[in-house]
């Protein structure tokens, strides 16, 4: 049904994106029930969804030639007719359609290969714009496999060029005439403006009304550009509204522990280690203790590539909460990292003394620790929870069994959860659970898997932030090579047998197998009996999978790091924080499998001590995207330059995960493109929700963000 063209009364006011989503799109001219259904499927019911429909690309006609000046060897776009078209059989059933165009300056072939339904689509004396890649045949210039835009009667310098589908079966220039009339219609009123005007000033962008006429109906590429810049800097914008009013909203409603600035207990610990700190460690910790002596609860990030000293933060943390008489707690994605964190702490804290608060005879007492896993069973097991809920233990270092339920703190003031990409989000939840006298601990989650800083104010855009972008000096670097043929791979043996002989020892880690753990541990076991029988005889080797009872992974970590094993074939159990200085050589079966994250963590077990290290990445025949990352593996030692690589190859949606997947807002932002947008939109995020009058100043933006943002997204959003 079309509406009346009637102007609107003078006062009415701009017109808002809830008025725009509450318009059904029959309501346009011209939008009778194929139009409908066509518009239906391509997921536009409003006139909101309509404008928001953004086009896929641009013909940009200013660049535009004639036949008579097209190079051969270069791209080239011409505006044309169809002559003549035919299609033919080639070998192997295939079929190719040639076609003869000209634009009255000359005539050009055309050859579309395997497309034989060019010859419906541009029947003789079909007027379309060809372009592509110019080159010559037989003498004469042809294009093979030409993009082909019809456009219809539109006109114009720069052509809006729609995504569409096949079933959806409406041209783009009808598509481009409906945004076109939505546009004009909202003219009279004008669209509302959520942005305050220092805010738009500040990054130079322009109006609403101006954003969505540049995108839709650009006069020129830059004026694109513009429209583009200010439509992503709303997607993003709203993102970060949501990220951080729900951090203001659980700061306010939460109750935190207002730690001690006293540092003795930290400088007694860090008096003993061998080494100073680096600077990063100094300034996190110092971000940390900021937190921790203020009265929200802490909710921080903490970001360090593999062997950057996290522990040592860790450790400041736990400590800072247990100087004033709380306890910490350390959760560990695995038993084998527990136990391993266990070990170095009470190396490490031994004979450390705080103060005696339960009237005991001496004014001090030593620093207790205790391990808790699933393997504490039995009266270890019930001692350790009395001591925990009766306040005896200061510090616990555990798994996932921390959380269950009977674990009973007396106060637990800070809890750490090391490498954090292993734990799920109700894990990380279960521990802010707050204390009897409803007070939650601070809790500092860390990472060995950087991600890009503007990926991580998405992803982690309600928690702060603190990276470890440097690592302890004297460490030599990591040499990174890659084995594809026989030979090669026969000279890595020789390698890890060369690094045994001189007192070193290596990692050995399977084929990742997607398809079930049983396959993986069943081909791990192959790779281990080969490897002991035949290229590695003669060595210590031993075997390490997840499948393998508890008992029997310690005993083998533990031979391995006391160095009465020289190889340890492993699957990826030994991804994370494994630590042992003495291993020199980390080598990776089948590594193009493997994501890049992946294969940084596990080339990060070597390279810990002060002996040069290698990784061999072995991969005869890895896909074009495993060869990418090969090759980024070799070139590269910088965890966060890799995520960005890794960014780039795989795409926002995977960095994402499940969290991306809920959220529609993102039609034009990339995380990768628009990064620093990205930080842009989180610092003008800030700057609303915190300044005069917070969000309730801008009612308007607010009701976008739950408008676009819809409830399960925000929950998606802010999740974990
Ligand atoms: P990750 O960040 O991977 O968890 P760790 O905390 O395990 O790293 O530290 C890796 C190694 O570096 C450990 O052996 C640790 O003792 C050592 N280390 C940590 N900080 C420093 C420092 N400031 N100077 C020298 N060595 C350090
Ligand atoms: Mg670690």
């Amino acid at each position: 049904m079309a509406e009346s063209p009637a102007a609107p009364p003078r006062d009415a006011r701009p017109i808002t994106l809830r008025d725009l989503a509450g318009m059904e799109v029959q309501r346009l001219a011209g939008v009778g029930p194929k139009t409908l259904t066509g518009l239906h499927h391509l997921g536009i019911e409003s006139i909101l969804d309509l404008v928001s429909h953004y086009p896929r690309r641009y013909l940009d006609r200013t660049r535009q030639a004639t036949i008579r000046d097209l190079r051969a060897g270069e791209e080239g776009m011409v505006l044309a007719t169809v002559q003549s078209i035919e299609s033919r059989r080639v070998r192997g059933g295939r079929s190719m359609v040639m076609a003869t165009i000209g634009d009255g300056t000359g005539r050009l072939r055309l050859s579309f290969f395997n497309q034989g339904w060019r010859v419906k689509q541009l029947p003789i004396g079909t007027e379309a714009v060809f372009h592509g890649k110019v080159d010559e045949f037989r003498g004469q210039r042809q294009m093979t496999n030409p993009v082909v835009d019809l456009i219809g009667t539109r006109t114009g310098r720069i052509i809006p060029v729609y995504p569409q589908s096949e079933k959806a079966n409406l041209s783009t220039w009808e598509l481009g005439d409906l945004v076109a009339q939505a546009l004009r219609r909202c003219q009279p009123r004008g669209l509302a403006e959520p942005l305050p005007a220092w805010l738009r000033d500040r990054h130079g962008l322009v109006d609403r009304a101006t954003a969505l006429r540049g995108i839709h109906e650009p006069a020129s590429m830059a004026e694109m550009a513009q429209a583009r810049r200010r439509l992503v800097f709303d997607e993003l914008l709203r993102i970060q509204v949501a990220l951080v009013r729900a951090k203001r909203e659980l700061e306010r409603s939460a109750l935190g522990i207002e730690h001690s600035a006293d540092r003795g207990l930290l400088d007694r610990y860090l008096g003993r280690l061998p080494f100073p700190l680096t600077r990063a460690q100094d300034r996190a910790i110092a971000e940390i203790r900021s937190d921790m002596t203020r009265p929200l609860p802490m909710h921080r990030l903490l970001q360090g590539d593999v062997g950057a000293g996290k522990t040592v933060v860790a450790v400041a943390t736990l400590l800072t909460a247990i100087e004033g008489g709380h306890q910490g707690a350390l959760m560990a994605p695995t038993e084998v990292l527990a136990e391993q964190h266990a070990i170095g702490l009470r190396r490490d804290l031994a004979g450390l003394t705080v103060a005696d608060r339960e009237g005991g005879l001496f004014p001090e007492r030593e620093l207790r620790l205790a391990l808790l896993t699933n393997r504490t069973t039995g009266v270890e097991r019930t001692r350790v929870l009395t001591d925990l809920a009766a306040g005896a233990i200061d510090l616990v270092v555990g798994t996932h069994a921390l959380i269950q339920s009977g674990v009973g703190f007396r106060s637990l003031g800070a809890v750490v959860i090391d490498e954090q990409h292993r734990f799920g989000v109700e894990q990380r939840a279960a521990l802010r659970v707050a204390n009897e006298d409803g007070r939650v601990p601070d809790v500092l989650v860390m990472t060995a898997t950087p991600i890009p800083r503007t990926a991580a104010m998405t992803v982690y855009g309600d928690l702060d932030v603190s990276v470890l972008d440097e690592l302890p000096p004297g460490r030599t670097p990591i040499v990174t090579s890659w084995a594809r043929t026989d030979a090669e791979v026969d000279a890595v043996w020789e390698l890890v047998r060369n690094e045994v002989a001189g007192g070193r020892q290596a990692y050995v880690v399977c084929p990742l197998i997607d398809e079930s753990e049983k396959l993986e541990v069943a081909s791990a076991n192959e790779v281990f009996e080969r490897l002991r029988a035949v290229d590695l005889a003669g060595l210590s080797v031993e075997l390490l999978h997840g499948r393998m009872p508890s008992a029997a992974k310690e005993s083998v970590m533990a031979a391995f790091r006391s160095g009465d094993v020289d190889v340890l074939v492993a699957t990826t159990v030994i991804e994370v924080g494994v630590d042992v200085p003495n291993a020199t050589v980390m080598v990776i079966l089948d590594a193009d499998r493997f994501g890049i994250a992946q294969l940084h963590q596990l080339r990060g077990r070597v390279g810990r001590g002060s002996y040069a290290s290698r990784c061999v990445l072995v991969g005869a025949e890895p896909t074009p995207d495993g060869v990418a990352r090969l090759e980024a593996l070799v070139r590269s030692t910088d965890g966060f330059e890799l995520a960005e690589v890794d960014l780039d190859l795989r795409g926002e949606g995977t960095i994402m995960g499940e969290r991306q997947k809920g959220q529609n807002d993102l039609r034009l932002a990339s995380l990768r493109r628009d990064r620093e947008w990205v930080a842009h939109a989180r610092d003008a995020a800030f700057a609303l929700v915190d300044g005069p009058g917070g969000l309730d100043a801008h009612p308007q933006l607010v009701d976008e963000v739950d408008l676009v943002l819809r409830d399960d997204d925000q929950e998606q959003l802010l999740k974990g």
